[in-house]
């Protein structure tokens, strides 16, 4: 049986991992973000420092080739349910007999002027932190964060750490979990 994991987070990957343990599956994890699978609870540590990409992978490279989990670095564009196949942005398909939908979370947008300029931005991908990593290099002396959760607190921690002021917009009387 051929199986398909979109998503190679930790959801996607212990998919993998457990499947492979159950049987001679075919197995693919696909993700746009990245080739392999790494911790995203960890992306505030690559930028301040603390721990280099290298470090945050879930597990060494060659343990996917090992285990027979090919790993496809493409964005999924559409699910063909009808002829059960799976279409990447480039155009490519590839056919399955099950799919895994394991995409995870990204963050909210409220249809604000502005909201789609450069230097606006979430925090949730590599792509994300690679955009606020130019942003800090490119002379930003001030940072405004809008909304006081774990994703926001830790926002201000790594401008903290670059020594760059943060305004924190946050609606609740405080802010935290
Ligand atoms: C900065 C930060 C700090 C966090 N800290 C904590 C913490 O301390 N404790 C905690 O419990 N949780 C924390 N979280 C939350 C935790 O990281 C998530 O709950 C968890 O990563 C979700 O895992 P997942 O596998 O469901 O999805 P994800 O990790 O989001 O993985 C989904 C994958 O699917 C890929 N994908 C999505 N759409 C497509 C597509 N169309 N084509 C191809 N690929 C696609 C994405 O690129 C991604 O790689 C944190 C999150 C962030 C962003």
């Amino acid at each position: 049986m051929k199986v398909i994991i979109i998503g190679n987070g930790i959801a996607g990957s212990n998919a993998a991992r457990y499947i492979r343990k159950m049987g001679d599956h075919e197995i693919f994890m696909v993700s746009g973000e990245g080739q392999y699978p790494f911790s995203r609870t960890a992306l505030m540590y690559i930028y301040m420092g603390h721990v280099p990409f290298a470090g945050t992978k879930l597990y060494e490279d060659f343990f996917w080739e090992k285990n027979r989990i090919s790993l496809v670095n493409k964005w999924v564009s559409q699910i063909n349910y009808s002829e059960k196949s799976v279409v990447f942005e480039d155009g490519s398909t590839l056919p399955y007999d099950k799919l895994i939908i394991a995409t995870g979370s990204k963050p909210n947008k409220f249809g604000w002027p502005g909201q789609d300029l450069k230097g606006v931005q979430g925090l949730y991908s590599l792509q994300d932190l690679e955009s606020m990593e130019q942003a800090s290099q490119t002379g930003v002396n001030h940072a405004v964060i809008v909304g006081g959760g774990l994703i926001g607190v830790e926002m201000a921690e790594m401008f903290h750490s670059r020594n760059i002021p943060v305004t924190f917009l946050v609606r609740e009387k405080s802010f935290g979990m």
